[in-house]
């Protein structure tokens, strides 16, 4: 941390800041120039408010130097994060993975024609919400359990990898024999005791960024997870909410090559929530890959306009298969590849 001092900071304030610091555990090193002295704390202290000290008396400004995630930092793991499911598919690599399928579970006949048409396209993941998060709560909840048992019967039929969002803690181990990844949505991102017991269990997770959530909380809130021991996480970019109206969010393409720098964790991009108009997904789906995302989340239903959510941001999965083969080209372009 570096604390630079008012110039003619007295002499009092200076000692009071060092004290701090001190009692922080950091080696407080002094440098005093004709005008301004500069207290650099050094060591590795991390549970601080870098604010407490831009207050205190005699402070011009104080900046944090190290990151205050230490196991989702890039320096934790500088050659970055592989994630390996068990039927060899890996998330991290040089292969960009495709998850896709409808916003929710629907039907059996639904599910199983999502699941056909994403996998002959390329995904290698089936998507869709047994537990939906609602604005309304009039609006369809989700199939629960029935959905869950739709979606791994479909997987075990197809090979394709299961990801559904979960809302609470209590559906953690309902939800265990069912999925191969367990997503937490935007409006979960800082349900803390739900990333806290995530971090207990041993299967990845997929944690898209929060509506309103900086980069850094995104990084914290995968801390929570990383802290209690399970190292499988990715992150999501879907979209945050500006003074945009056009758009559902605005999608913020410019995180996936920041967290990509901050952060060793693999990160995805979803333009289906990232955009929320079905006609603007591909090309935001070619920009998150273009950006250098390690893989895409997209709704894709045999029936958009059918759709009980998310239909309008929902690709025909005709649309699905014509973006795929644009993502190959681009893939190769950014030296990834998309089988
Ligand atoms: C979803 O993936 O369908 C979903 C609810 O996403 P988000 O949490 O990003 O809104
Ligand atoms: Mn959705």
């Amino acid at each position: 941390m570096i604390v630079a001092m008012q110039e003619h900071a007295s002499e009092e304030q200076i000692q009071h800041v060092t004290e701090r610091l001190l009692e922080l555990g950091f080696k407080v090193h002094r440098t005093t120039g004709a005008v301004q002295t500069i207290l650099a704390g050094v060591g590795t202290p991390t549970a601080f408010d870098v604010k407490d000290f831009q207050v205190l008396d005699g402070v011009a400004d104080a900046h944090r130097i190290s990151s205050p995630y230490k196991l989702a930092g890039r320096g934790f793991r500088p050659e970055g994060t592989v994630i390996r499911f068990p039927n060899g598919v890996t998330v991290g690599n040089k292969e960009v993975v495709v998850m896709a399928g409808p916003c929710s579970v629907e039907s059996r006949e639904q599910i199983f024609a999502a699941a056909e048409k994403v996998k002959a396209a390329g995904a290698k993941f089936l998507r869709g919400g047994a537990f939906k998060p609602r604005s309304s709560p009039y609006s369809f909840q989700g199939m629960g359990l029935e959905g869950l048992k739709l979606l791994r019967e479909v997987g075990d039929a197809t090979g394709l990898l299961i990801i559904s969002e979960v809302m609470e803690i209590s559906q953690i181990e309902l939800m265990m024999p069912y999925v191969d990844v367990f997503q937490v949505g935007a409006r979960n991102m800082q349900n803390f005791n739900l990333l806290r017991e995530l971090g207990q269990v041993r299967k990845p997770v997929l944690l898209k960024r929060g509506i309103a959530a900086t980069i850094e909380e995104l990084l914290l809130s995968a801390e929570y997870i990383l802290s209690g021991g399970n190292y499988e996480v990715m992150l999501c970019e879907r979209g945050i909410r500006t003074f945009e109206t056009y758009t559902r969010n605005t999608m913020d393409i410019s995180a996936i090559p920041v967290i990509k720098k901050l952060s060793h964790l693999p990160i995805l991009g979803d333009p289906s929530h990232g955009v929320g108009l079905r006609d603007k997904v591909p090309a935001m789906a070619r920009a998150a890959v273009a950006a250098g995302a390690d893989g895409l989340l997209i709704e894709v239903h045999p029936n958009p306009e059918k759709a009980v959510s998310d239909g309008a941001q929902t690709l025909y999965p005709e649309q699905f298969a014509k973006l795929m083969q644009e993502l190959r080209v681009i893939a190769f372009a950014v030296e990834r590849t998309i089988e």
